[in-house]
């Protein structure tokens, strides 16, 4: 075998449109809480603060980005994607207080809505979910909390490579189309 060939292996290309990827795209993400469309564009400098990870709307709708992590059993790295859940402004708050705290990590799970949609999955707007904050520096995890939905199977118990790459197909088709 070529060395060329054996590095051609671990190659990803789009099938909508031929675009070459050194390895397959595994974490994606979402850079606004789907609340947010709900307000007309031309009220939105008004009513939402948003930053990198954190959104409030209307100063009574709260909103955090974390990372919902789905384990690929046949494949050394995982599916990932920052996306946004609500959170009760009690949480909120505390969130905002213990951000630089290394004892954050011994915070009770923050329960929220989903507020985006994974590709493929039936609808996963406001599915409930839980957030669990980490060591001081790396983005709150994400768990799925829905019954019977198929993405919290998925993220309990895995997918196999083959499945991930249908995801990945479909968000890359998404994205290469606009
Ligand atoms: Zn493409």
């Amino acid at each position: 075998m070529k060395l060329n060939n054996f590095f051609n292996k671990k190659k990803f290309k789009c099938k909508c449109c031929g675009t070459e990827y050194d390895q397959i795209p595994l974490c994606f993400g979402s850079t606004l809480p789907d609340y947010y469309f709900s307000i007309p564009p031309e009220e939105r400098d008004e009513r939402i603060i948003l930053e990198k990870s954190l959104c409030v709307i209307d100063e009574k709708h709260f909103f955090h980005r974390g990372r919902l992590t789905i384990p690929i059993i046949d494949h050394s790295e995982n599916l990932c994607f920052d996306i946004w859940t609500s959170i009760s402004r009690e949480n909120f708050e505390k969130r905002k207080e213990d951000w630089n705290d290394p004892k954050r990590i011994e915070n009770e799970p923050y329960f929220g809505w989903l507020q985006n949609q994974i590709p493929t999955y039936e609808n996963t707007i406001n599915i409930k979910s839980r957030a669990i904050e980490q060591h001081v520096g790396s983005i709150v995890k994400i768990e799925i909390g829905e019954e019977g939905h198929q993405l919290t199977f998925d993220q309990e118990n895995g997918i196999k490579l083959a499945r991930a790459k249908e995801i990945v197909q479909c968000i890359l088709s998404n994205e290469h189309k606009t």
